[in-house]
């Protein structure tokens, strides 16, 4: 079985997550949100919603786009 790739957990219901072609086990989505979430550019945070992307940063929020200097960002309804 594979292995969770965070915590080393050798679990049998490991799940796998492909993200860009590559795949990730884990055995519980905390670790799987560890590993490959995207970190707000401006707080540092987590995003694990849909958050904000732009130029190539991710965002939590739009307050955290606009404190960074993207006055155009909108959080996404
Ligand atoms: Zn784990
Ligand atoms: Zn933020």
């Amino acid at each position: 079985m594979p292995k969770c790739e965070t915590c080393g957990n050798d679990y049998d219901k490991c799940f796998e997550v492909v993200l860009g072609g590559e795949g990730h086990s884990f055995d519980s989505f905390e670790c799987a949100i560890q590993a490959l979430a995207p970190r707000c550019a401006h707080c540092g945070c987590r995003i694990i919603g849909h958050g904000i992307e732009s130029e190539g940063q991710y965002y939590c929020c739009a307050h955290c786009a606009h404190e960074t200097g993207v006055p155009a960002a909108r959080d996404r309804v």
